[in-house]
């Protein structure tokens, strides 16, 4: 009965927004006349960015294995701050000591039935002319893997998640005191050891299979795009989603030099247990090996053997050791002061630190942003002045997870909570369509400069293709319907993996992360293959999608930062949050059904009569259905933004005239103060619940997830961890919160409605 209201609530809440569409020449937040201005400023912007500077730049960007610490990374950011000067930017290179493990010993070896050393070694390839740069190369390893030496049988577990422990449970398989060997892939890879050692696994290994970035998909490098059979895939394994980005030495606070640091034994995101990754070269003799059950039908890959879940015969050894050295990292700032608003700061970063050449990750978004920085240095010298300041960052240490971005954010903390109206993102780009992500009060201003864009393959607007292409790919007729309907096609949420992190989660300021994607299947991901050559040769080689990605942030970043009124929109964001309440009610409604059934069936003795007694299984056991929720709260926090937004909406449509009279100077600064506040509300000071470092109640990194966002995270994972009392309690902080945010969109309403 509940569940039926709510939806038919979403429904109705859904459409009253598009009634307030806004004239095609006026832009959101820009006076009629101010639009004009702006449309010409952008139009000249977008007719800078040439692609040849880009290979250029990325030429010299990946010319060298560049990882924290390196001498060409620190070169790298020299020569970042000489560009951003020659564009005309006041810039600086601010610089932080974090702990940046490297491996010193690394040793897999099969003891029985029969002897293997893995090899850990990517080849030299004659065809590619930096890969031999043996010397400056970071062997494969995953950063952040607790030093040890360790024996056992191995097991596979898939992808290594807790589901997969549950299936394993099924066939009567235990890990304690046995390696894994986990696939890469369906989760942060630091997921795969924390799990393992929560079942009492001494050590793991993942690998990259075939089936997901090798030969099944395309030939692989260098005849193709895809990993080739020793191609490995280094990588950060730190628990980042449970405890904190960052230096691991100075959680919440940044890591100046002087600064306190903790205890390496006390740090928290370090894992657990040693892991290491290999390649499939490498794993199929392991995986061979393996006897027990053979592995569920979704857990083969596409190697020529039968896959076992083990254990058996295999006994493997594995040691990791490393340098536990402090390293600087080398942020590079740009600051374009604001002439109007210099305290409102829109603020745009990429990495430039890699695991090795990193071409693609993340030079190809790199090179994006210092042909948007050049173009913003040429509207300056042609009389452009933005109102709120532009703060431009290359950040190092992005790779061994955020210590750049993270660092700079929790030493600035203060400015940037007082300042900051958005954080622009950007990392790895390639060839195909706008991958929209953010704060969903961004939705609305993101899909109109979508719309502003051309693609370079299909001559439509980006936006154009990127929903025709979505109502193409749709798996349902409900969202073909919803697609077409709705004015602005759904953004993602922000999860974690770059270096927005700190910014959204920790902070509370609205983020967006944006690239192209799709059309380049790649397999060179974190190894030594990600260079140069790769990328002219099998993604975005003529560099066209590399100006399609600096015109769209560059439009973003212009229109961010001279809109009169900042251009956030409250009727998408209520809409999302309708959506997330739905989800989290069918949540529980499907865990309820779904426990109730299988106590029913245990009862009746279905899991023993469909047993194969050849193939046994254990069934699962019996487990307490989960009680009901009271999601009212939640509900009418909806309702009120909803309407908050809808009076919000209102209020601007009829404001559009006033917005650059001068009279009404005050209340404008202090409209975009409320506004700036209102991802601040979404916050709380205590955090999420066992990761107080995680301050966003309606987003964040799901703590078995990593990568992929967890929407109102203590709800969500509360029901899916079965802590209901929690649940509840999350639910009650959410629509505080929510109502909070209301409250602030209704003084900015009031202030709109009193404009002269
Ligand atoms: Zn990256």
């Amino acid at each position: 009965m509940k569940r039926v209201c709510a939806l038919l609530l979403t429904f109705v809440m859904m459409f009253p927004f598009s009634l307030f569409a806004e004239s095609p020449d006026s832009l959101r937040g820009f006076s009629l006349t101010s639009s004009k201005t702006q449309r010409d400023w952008e139009t000249k912007f977008r007719g800078i960015p040439q692609p040849n500077n880009m290979r250029e730049y990325m030429r010299h960007l990946s010319a060298r294995p560049h990882h924290v610490g390196s001498p060409y990374d620190k070169e790298n950011a020299e020569w970042i701050l000489a560009k951003f000067k020659e564009f005309g930017l006041d810039a600086h290179i601010e610089t932080f000591d974090v702990l940046f493990p490297t491996p010193k010993v690394r040793l897999v070896e099969m003891l029985e039935p029969s002897k293997f050393t893995a090899k850990l070694d990517e080849p030299t390839i004659a065809t590619d002319p930096t890969t031999n740069q043996k010397s400056e190369q970071l062997p494969t390893y995953n950063a952040y893997s607790i030093d040890g030496d360790v024996t056992g049988p191995l097991v596979f577990v898939n992808y290594g998640l807790p589901k997969d422990y549950e299936e394993l449970e099924r066939l009567g398989i235990s890990v304690k005191g046995a390696i894994v060997i986990a696939k890469y892939g369906n989760s942060w890879r630091g997921i795969k050891p924390k799990v393992a050692a929560e079942h009492g696994a001494i050590g793991c290994l993942i690998y990259s299979e075939p089936k997901d970035d090798g030969y099944f998909e395309e030939n692989v490098f260098p005849e193709g795009p895809m990993r080739n059979a020793q191609g490995v895939q280094r990588g950060s394994a730190m628990d980042f989603p449970s405890s904190n980005p960052g230096d691991p030495l100075t959680p919440g606070y940044g890591a100046t030099p002087n600064g306190k640091r903790l205890d390496i034994k006390n740090a928290a995101s370090i894992t657990k247990i040693p892991v290491l990754p290999i390649s499939y070269g490498d794993a199929q003799p392991l995986l061979a090996a393996l006897k027990g059950p053979v592995a569920p039908e979704s857990w083969r890959g596409a190697l020529p053997i039968t896959y076992h879940v083990g254990p058996g015969a295999a006994k493997v050894h594995l040691k990791v050791q490393s340098n536990w050295d402090l390293k600087p990292v080398n942020d590079v700032i740009a600051k374009i002061p604001g002439a109007v608003a210099p305290d409102e700061w829109i603020v745009r970063g990429n990495h430039h630190d890699a695991w090795v050449n990193g071409a693609e990750d993340p030079t190809s978004g790199q090179v994006a942003l210092l042909e948007e920085a050049r173009a913003l240095g040429e509207l300056l010298k042609q009389g452009w002045k933005p109102r709120r300041t532009i703060i431009y960052c290359a950040w190092d240490g992005e790779e061994p997870m955020l210590l750049g971005s993270t660092e700079w954010v929790e030493t600035h903390a203060d400015e940037l909570r007082k300042h900051a109206a958005v954080y622009i993102n950007t990392d790895g780009n390639g060839r195909g369509f706008l991958n929209l992500e953010g704060s969903h009060s961004l939705e609305r201003v993101m899909n109109d400069v979508a719309r502003d864009i051309q693609d370079p393959e299909t001559g439509m607007t980006v936006w154009n293709r990127l929903h025709l292409a979505e109502i193409h790919e749709a798996k349902s007729a409900e969202d073909r319907a919803e697609l077409r309907r709705r004015r602005d096609p759904r953004m993602g949420a922000l999860g974690s993996g770059t270096d927005y992190t700190a910014f959204v989660d920790h902070l509370g300021i609205a983020g967006l992360n944006l690239g192209f994607e799709g059309e380049t299947p790649q397999g060179i991901y974190h190894s030594i293959y990600d260079d140069f050559y790769w990328y002219t040769h099998f993604s975005d080689s003529e560099f066209v999608f590399g100006r399609a990605l600096a015109q769209t942030v560059g439009t973003t970043v212009l229109r961010m930062a001279d809109a009169e009124v900042l251009p956030f929109e409250f009727g998408n964001f209520a809409d999302t949050v309708h959506k997330y309440n739905t989800e989290l009610q069918k949540l529980l409604k499907d865990k309820q059904d779904q426990i109730t059934e299988q106590n029913k069936q245990l009862e009746e003795g279905a899991y023993k009569a469909a047993d194969d007694p050849r193939k046994p299984t254990v069934p699962p056991k019996h487990k307490d259905v989960p009680p009901y929720l009271n999601f009212a709260p939640l509900q009418n926090a909806a309702d009120t933004l909803t309407r908050s937004a809808d009076r919000y909406e209102r209020a601007f449509a009829a404001a559009q005239s006033k917005v650059d009279n001068g009279t009404n100077a005050t209340s404008i600064n202090e409209l975009n103060r409320q506004l700036i506040e209102t991802e601040r509300a979404l916050t709380s000071d205590a955090g999420l619940p066992r990761r107080s470092w995680y301050k966003h109640l309606l987003y964040a990194p799901g703590v078995y997830t990593g990568y992929q966002p967890k929407t109102v995270p203590g709800v969500r994972e509360g029901i899916e961890q079965d802590r209901y009392p929690e649940a509840e309690q999350e639910i009650v902080r959410v629509s505080k919160a929510l109502s909070d945010e209301a409250a602030i969109i209704d003084k900015a309403s009031s202030i709109l409605e009193s404009l002269k």
